[in-house]
């Protein structure tokens, strides 16, 4: 089977063997206050910076989801509104859940076709929340002159599909969230979340300690690499392995961004389809959305069956004009032009 789905996606063929060592290192039924834990926390933690060149200063957190680090945003960083700039299914949600804790946060909407160019942040807001790589229509924003123009906000991102794909620049942001099972190619079931000292600094200043998950209570025990509920030690040794095969960000988000390129290059010179997303300025370099007349896509869905390749639906009112490819790094070359062949009969 080939996966070309954006999540969960596929996962690094040596995550198998990663597997079976850590069962046999014994490390799964260890305390998580153990010795041995705290060593794969710390180990893992510094690999990851390393390998994605985060910052020395900014703190690395584990936790469920993607979706639960959109909650601690709004329980742990804000005390009424936060603000969110969006043009999708991810960022509409991430919106919506805040406003069930803060009813004041306030949206705005743009036109997933176009780059942001104007913007209107309440002055009331106390964080800028962003996705700034829509898995649903398959675009990307770039949002570096936004910490530019409000140098006083912290900016939250939501980097679920790119994280482990593209070189972020780190500095434009002060919370950036994600998951494992997506750009990452390992298991759903961990969450990660990373926080610049301002955002550690509003975080004390909020003082929040409310819930299981409030940042401080994470970060009290992160402090001592240890975690605040019996963790998924799985996932985390498995991070720590594919952290430690992978190459260094800045020479995957290259051949990622290649990729994407010659592939979109592809779809619209050498095929009888189209691009989901009209304007190059905003595509997505993870996941590219390819649309076509209900019979074509169904046609095509149909060959990639038959062939045992599973190619990402289309999300929501696109689910039968268009189809979603995921350009992750577990992905390799061999399997794209395994796609291109069927995509060009
Ligand atoms: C998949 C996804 C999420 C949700 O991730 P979970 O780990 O399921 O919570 C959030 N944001 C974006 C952009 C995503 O692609």
């Amino acid at each position: 089977m080939i996966t070309f789905y954006p999540g969960p996606s596929k996962i690094y063929p040596e995550v198998a063997a990663y597997c079976q060592d850590a069962f046999s290192s014994g490390i799964l039924s260890q305390n998580h206050r153990s010795e041995a834990f705290m060593t794969l926390l710390r180990t893992c933690i510094e690999v990851f910076k390393t390998k994605l060149n985060i910052p020395m200063s900014y703190e690395v957190f584990f936790t469920s989801s993607a979706t639960e680090c959109w909650e601690i945003v709004s329980q742990s960083f804000v005390s009424t509104q936060s603000h969110h700039i969006f043009n999708g299914a991810f960022g509409q949600k991430w919106f919506d859940y805040a406003k069930k804790i803060h009813p004041l946060s306030s949206g705005q909407l743009l036109d997933y076709q176009e780059k942001i160019t104007n913007f209107s942040i309440p002055e009331t807001a106390e964080i800028i929340c962003l996705t700034q790589n829509e898995t649903s229509n398959t675009t990307q924003l770039d949002l570096s002159i936004l910490k530019n123009i409000y140098p006083e906000k912290l900016i939250a991102i939501d980097v679920t599909s790119s994280l482990g794909g593209i070189e972020l620049a780190w500095e434009k942001g002060d919370i950036w969230l994600a998951s494992a099972q997506k750009c990452l190619g390992l298991p759903s079931g961990l969450g990660i979340l990373i926080c610049s000292s301002r955002a550690i600094h509003q975080a004390k200043i909020m003082n929040d300690r409310n819930y299981y998950n409030s940042l401080l209570f994470i970060r009290d025990n992160f402090n001592q690499y240890q975690t605040h509920y019996t963790p998924n030690i799985l996932g985390i040794y498995l991070l720590k392995r594919v952290m430690e095969q992978v190459e260094n960000i800045k020479k995957i988000s290259s051949q990622i961004i290649q990729r994407a390129l010659d592939f979109y290059d592809y779809i619209e010179n050498e095929t009888d389809l189209e691009l989901l997303v009209k304007n190059p300025e905003v595509r997505s370099m993870t996941v590219v959305g390819i649309s076509g007349s209900k019979e074509k896509i169904q046609e095509i869905k149909h060959k990639a069956a038959k062939k045992n390749i599973i190619l990402g639906n289309g999300y929501g009112k696109w689910q039968d004009s268009t189809f979603r490819i995921a350009n992750f790094p577990a992905i390799n070359n061999n399997e794209f032009d395994q796609l291109k062949q069927l995509l060009q009969q």
